[in-house]
């Protein structure tokens, strides 16, 4: 087994860091947050994400794991080190802000030794790696090398992407580079997972390219589900149909509110701010009308609801879900939120209910009322918006729900509860892209 540093204990960095632990390699997590280090030396995982504080604690248990503020102890006992800080948009142009990277590599230089290897594992434009690698050949002629392994993992289902991915990409300058990022992943390369290794270019692409794919297809059917619309056809129907063809697939297809979160939106901007960059602005125009499509899914729904209830101020309006996705408190441009927000400037009086991430809504969002409960959301409510596809929405009991509301009204912006049970409960459900009930 192998002594691995982890730089960066986000979302991707805490994950990686308990799962490598759980292969039985050694792993020593740095963050310059040192609060959450702290959290995470205690077993608390500052954001939800299933299975992954029984990890973090069996690692810190069996003494497989551990969270530290010192870079040098991070990296001491080490030579390779997984990079994994944030690169959030930097600005309108959808240029990423590659500064954690930047401040991130120029604190590992004083730390790194020879036969050292960097693994990027962070969301990167392409050409960010050959930056580094020219920077390390710099300071440290070939002694130091550099592996791009970027991360396809989805929130939510995190821990079983880690452990189990579709694939495994390497970027690498030369091909044995890669051999000793493939002896880490060796348990789960015995499970058959195909290993690409590739030049930086490629690899960095790949994640673009898979990003922008996943994107492009929820748009698409969004733009469907406007066209059933005004024709009364059934965007559902239509999706399990083009779904068939094995050419097209079923997944992505779902219309709704489009897409959110703390990678989708802001790499598809980031890929076509680098297409502007390299003189193929045309060939990438469509990303702009993909993430255009995406903000009028939130602008729809708000449409909707106005056109429901007429005036919107004062009227009590329960959000099922906050989160960007179900099985996460990621909260970050959540389209359930942006709804709700526009909500509440328009007067309404809103709550929001979510599973896990009302902390996060009541810390980052204070002027939205939330509930706790999904009956204290719907309670004297003139509207209610179902939001972020979590399950336990799809189980509401909507007999008893309907005693409660002012007005028995629901939204469905993810198109997937039941009509019948809600219909003959008294209910008018109405679909993005399919006819009411
Ligand atoms: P995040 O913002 O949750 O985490 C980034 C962490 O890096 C933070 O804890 C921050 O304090 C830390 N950090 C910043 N500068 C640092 C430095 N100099 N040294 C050490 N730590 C530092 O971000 P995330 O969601 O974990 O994403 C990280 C990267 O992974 C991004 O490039 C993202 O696009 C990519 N990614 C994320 C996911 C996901 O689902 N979250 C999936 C695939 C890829």
């Amino acid at each position: 087994m192998t002594r691995l540093s982890v730089i960066g204990t986000g979302y991707l960095g805490t994950t990686h860091a308990a799962c490598m632990a759980s292969l039985g390699h050694e792993v020593a997590a740095f963050d310059v947050d040192a609060e959450r280090i702290k959290a995470l030396s205690s077993g608390n995982l500052p954001f939800y994400e299933p299975g992954l504080a029984e990890l973090l604690r069996a690692g810190l248990e069996t003494g497989k794991l551990k969270f530290v503020t010192d870079l040098s102890e991070a990296m001491s006992g080490s030579n390779i080190h997984f990079l994994c800080v944030g690169t959030p948009q930097a600005d309108k142009t959808g240029k990423s802000d590659l500064s954690q990277i930047e401040q991130a590599i120029s604190s590992m230089v004083h730390f790194l030794k020879p036969g050292d290897t960097i693994v990027g594992k962070s969301t990167v434009p392409v050409g960010t790696a050959k930056t580094i690698r020219e920077f390390l050949e710099i300071n440290f002629q070939s002694e130091v090398k550099l592996v791009w392994n970027p991360e396809f993992l989805r929130e939510g289902l995190a821990v079983k992407d880690t452990l189990h991915p579709d694939r495994i990409v390497l970027g690498v300058k030369n091909k044995e580079d890669s051999k000793v990022i493939e002896q880490v992943y060796q348990a789960t390369i015995k499970e058959g997972t195909p290993v690409i290794v590739t030049d930086f270019a490629t690899a960095e692409l790949v994640k673009s390219a898979a990003n922008a794919f996943l994107a492009t297809k929820i748009s698409f059917i969004n733009a469907f589900s406007d066209l059933c619309d005004s024709v009364g056809a059934d965007i559902t129907t239509l999706a399990d149909a083009i779904g068939y063809d094995s050419r097209i697939g079923r997944k992505f297809l779902n219309a709704g509110i489009g897409f959110g979160g703390g990678c989708l939106p802001k790499d598809i901007r980031s890929l076509k701010s680098r297409a502007d960059e390299l003189g193929l602005s045309a060939q990438f125009k469509f990303l702009d009308e993909v993430d255009e499509i995406n903000q009028t899914r939130r602008t729809k729904v708000l449409q909707l609801a106005i056109e429901q209830l007429g005036n919107i101020s004062n009227k009590q309006i329960a959000i099922l879900g906050a989160s960007f996705k179900p099985n996460s408190d990621d909260i970050r441009d959540s389209p359930a939120l942006t709804i709700a927000t526009e909500l509440h400037k328009l007067g309404a009086k809103v709550k929001v209910h979510d599973p896990v991430a009302i902390p996060a809504v009541n810390r980052y969002f204070p002027e939205l009322g939330t509930s706790l409960t999904i009956e204290e959301a719907f309670e004297d409510a003139d509207l209610i918006l179902h939001l972020t596809e979590w399950t336990e929405y799809q189980a509401i009991d909507p007999i008893h729900l309907r005693n409660l509301v002012k007005s028995p009204l629901i939204i469905d912006g993810r198109n997937v509860l039941e009509p019948a049970s809600w219909v003959s409960a008294g209910w008018k459900i109405i679909y993005l892209g399919k006819p009411s009930s």
